[in-house]
């Protein structure tokens, strides 16, 4: 049936009779396009088989992002190491298992987060990304973003709070400082990589403080 008026007039016999066996509440289903899930879904497909950049020549899988699309609390890494590739999932391995510590911390579980990296593909021997690389990738990134509206973005290391906030700055000024992304604040801490190198009291309790930040700023949002 492709006539309008056909349609609205089986629509309306359709609502009619639902009224008349005592249906008195329709749930309209969220449209394909606002649902995060399927936002995420879509932006995966058209990054395909992605060879936009030179880090396409040496990985083994694209680590897209891992998490709850409507999640309130998002973090950003810099790119995939080497058990990431491996695996396809961002934060997997050592500094994975911190960034799981460091979630629970604040009372959240790494599946209540979203997580996803700068670059989605990663630089060899785990160098930092590339600015063409950074500039090729990241629209992805802001994307994702986008898809999911986070309450809060937690930039973990240097390259996330840089390209989040748009700042040569480095981590050690940026931490602790709430910044903005298109409007969502964004906490910059260190990389849980960097904490475990430099395990120190001092680094420990700076991030903990960091994240106990992102965390009332959500519960305030809520
Ligand atoms: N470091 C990152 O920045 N991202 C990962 O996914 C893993 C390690």
């Amino acid at each position: 049936m492709t006539d309008p008026a056909a349609v609205r007039r089986a629509l309306a016999s359709w609502v009619g009779y639902l009224g008349e066996i005592g249906v008195r509440e329709l749930a309209l289903r969220e449209p394909a396009a606002q649902d995060p899930g399927r936002r995420l879904a879509a932006l995966r497909d058209e990054i395909g088989d992605c060879r936009r950049c030179k880090l396409c020549e040496n990985r083994t899988n694209i680590v897209f992002g891992v998490g709850d699309p409507r999640a309130k609390l998002m973090f950003v890494g810099e790119g995939p190491g080497a058990d990431e590739d491996a695996q396809g999932e961002p934060f997997v391995g050592r500094a994975g298992q911190k960034l799981n510590e460091m979630i629970r911390a604040i009372g959240l579980e790494r599946e209540d987060v979203y997580i996803a990296n700068i670059v989605k593909c990663r630089p060899p021997g785990n160098r930092d990304p590339e600015p063409d690389e950074v500039r090729t990738c990241s629209p992805f990134l802001f994307r994702q973003i986008e898809s999911i509206g986070p309450k809060v973005i937690v930039a973990l290391g240097s390259p996330a709070a840089k390209t989040l906030l748009e700042t040569k700055t480095g981590i050690t000024s940026l931490r602790g400082r709430w910044g903005s992304f298109r409007g969502i604040p964004v906490m910059p801490t260190f990389h849980p990589a960097y904490l475990l190198r430099s395990y120190t009291a001092e680094n420990r309790r700076a991030v903990f403080d960091d994240l106990k930040e992102a965390r009332a700023r959500i519960d305030e949002a809520s």
